[in-house]
């Protein structure tokens, strides 16, 4: 059967590439081939370019009132929408609608936090730094920016992007994964219809060829990347490089400290949503818990019994509870950790291998997985699994829970559950990782809050969206002003000039 081919939008339209080259998009729940797209080359990254450059001295004149009025547009048809886009997320990435459509929603919050762009862009002001001078700053686009986003959040993490970079007067080449393009190209679409003129925003579907031709093109002053950490390092040493300001946000390992006296069964059922939710393919999914002293030994039986009881099916079947993974290559890398765990002594308290699911047997399905006495040099605590895996180490302190967290080379997103304050401000105030919860699994900031990692999760100084993605946007400029009096005189000074 013939398949259709995704367009590019460039220049507010659907273009058919310069590329020849073509993608499979795939149903993770069925295994078959739905559609196609173009893997864009570097004359399609130019054409983008291009037509972002050709758009941004228009948009950077339009007033931020009018770029948020159509940002306000844009959320009412992206709410209109969100039924159609969870659809769409969940097909191409596996994940239940349920899940898509709070994904969705995280989205739109973003374009909601642009909305206030006006208010956003107000700089700073002082009168009378020296007698009779003031000093303002503005803040200002940077330019043509990109986007790079991972597969795992379809329309989610492109929103933490786009709309903040518009908001701030910037124009936009958007280049989603090659396994998930179609959430972008139809919020593309819906910006349109909601009045974003021809050129501001341009979706590219593509691989690293696009990728490493925007991360090079002299006309991309910034770049936002989400994905993998070794391709988050590969993003930020390039285009730093080529003299772009970069956020590369990259892979995780998230741990969960459970005190002993945490409250276990609320504990138990935080902890499977964060683990197993979109089957694990979450940069916030908790893969690790940390279980101090008696913690552990009132916790695992909880774990398995609610991780057993799971129901694995299609995302678009409303009784499932967890999809399939993206793709067989992916549940083949999985299913290997899960035999290098057994074979390095964790002990598999639930075996989720060679589950099928009955009209399914093409999907890339995987059952919950739960690891008990898991240590720190073993494949399944160093590597990012990505999938639905849950390991348990126990330790007997909260000190030695600390130590591990803040020695481990990610540092996205981590929790403490505890009824003790003690534990809890200790944990906020020690642990070397950008989102905490406490009492909170997935700690994932709203949009009016920064969403960013530290060390190897985060290549870079500013997180997404917040205030610290509207720094990321702009560039400062600091004017500093004086009128004299054409009676007042100062004689001419070589000496480094200073205010009083
Ligand atoms: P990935 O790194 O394989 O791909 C991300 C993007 O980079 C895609 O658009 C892809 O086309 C492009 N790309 C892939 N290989 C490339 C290369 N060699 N050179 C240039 N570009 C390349 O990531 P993925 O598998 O799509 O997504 C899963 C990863 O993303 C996980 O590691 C997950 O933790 C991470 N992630 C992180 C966050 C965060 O906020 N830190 C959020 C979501 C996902």
């Amino acid at each position: 059967m013939a398949h259709s081919i995704l367009p590019l939008w460039i220049d507010g339209r659907p273009q058919s590439a310069a590329s020849s080259r073509l993608a499979e998009i795939v149903n993770p729940a069925t295994g078959a081939v739905i559609r196609m797209a173009p893997l864009a080359n570097a004359a399609d990254v130019h054409a983008a370019v291009a037509a972002a450059q050709a758009a941004f001295p228009a948009w950077r004149a339009t007033t931020p009132l009018r770029r948020a009025r159509i940002m306000t547009r844009f959320r009412e048809l992206m709410e209109k929408n969100r039924d159609a886009l969870a659809r769409l997320d969940s097909e191409e990435h596996g994940k239940t609608l349920a899940d898509a459509a709070g994904s969705v929603q995280r989205g739109i919050e973003v374009i909601e936090f642009a909305c206030g762009v006006p208010h956003l862009l107000k700089g700073e002001q002082a009168e009378d730094v020296g007698r009779g001078v003031d000093c303002h700053s503005l803040l200002q686009p940077v330019g043509v920016c990109a986007g790079i986003t991972p597969f795992n959040f379809p329309a989610m993490v492109p929103l933490w992007m786009f709309p903040v970079a518009i908001a701030c007067g910037n124009t936009f080449v958007l280049k989603p994964s090659e396994k998930v393009p179609s959430c972008s190209l139809k919020m593309a679409e819906l910006f349109k219809e909601a009045g974003l003129p021809d050129g501001v925003l341009n979706v590219l579907t593509g691989d690293k060829e696009a990728v490493d031709a925007l991360l090079t093109h002299p006309d991309v002053g910034a770049i936002s990347f989400v994905g993998s950490t070794p391709v988050a390092q590969h993003v930020y040493t390039t285009a730093a490089r080529h003299g772009k300001r970069v956020q590369a946000l990259g892979g995780a390992k998230n741990h969960a400290v459970v005190m002993p006296d945490a409250d276990m069964e609320f504990t138990a059922d935080a902890l499977i949503g964060a683990a197993y939710g979109s089957a694990g393919e979450r940069c916030m999914a908790i893969s690790t818990v940390v279980a101090v002293g008696a913690a552990g030994d009132a916790l695992l039986p909880l774990l398995k019994q609610k991780a057993a009881a799971l129901k694995v099916g299609p995302g678009h079947d409303a009784a499932a509870e967890m999809g399939p993974v993206i793709s067989a290559p992916h549940r083949d890398r999985i299913v290997h950790l899960i035999g290098s765990g057994v074979a390095q002594g964790a002990k598999l308290i639930l075996d989720g291998r060679g589950l099928t699911v009955a009209g399914y047997e093409n999907g890339y399905y995987i059952g919950p997985m739960l690891f008990d006495h898991v240590t720190t040099g073993m494949t399944i605590y160093q590597e990012e699994i990505f999938g639905p895996v849950l390991i348990v180490l126990r330790v007997n302190s909260y000190e030695e829970a600390l130590r591990m967290i803040n020695a481990n080379p990610y540092g996205n997103g981590t929790a403490i559950f505890t009824r003790s304050g003690h534990w809890a401000r200790r944990f906020q105030h020690e642990i070397e990782v950008g989102m905490v919860g406490i009492n909170v699994p997935i700690p994932v900031p709203m949009a009016f809050f920064s969403f960013g990692g530290w060390k190897s999760s985060l290549f870079g100084d500013l997180h997404m969206h917040g205030m610290e993605g509207v720094y990321f946007y702009t560039r400062t400029k600091v004017v500093t002003s004086r009128w004299p009096t054409p009676t007042e005189h100062s004689a001419a000074t070589l000496a480094m000039p200073t205010l009083e």
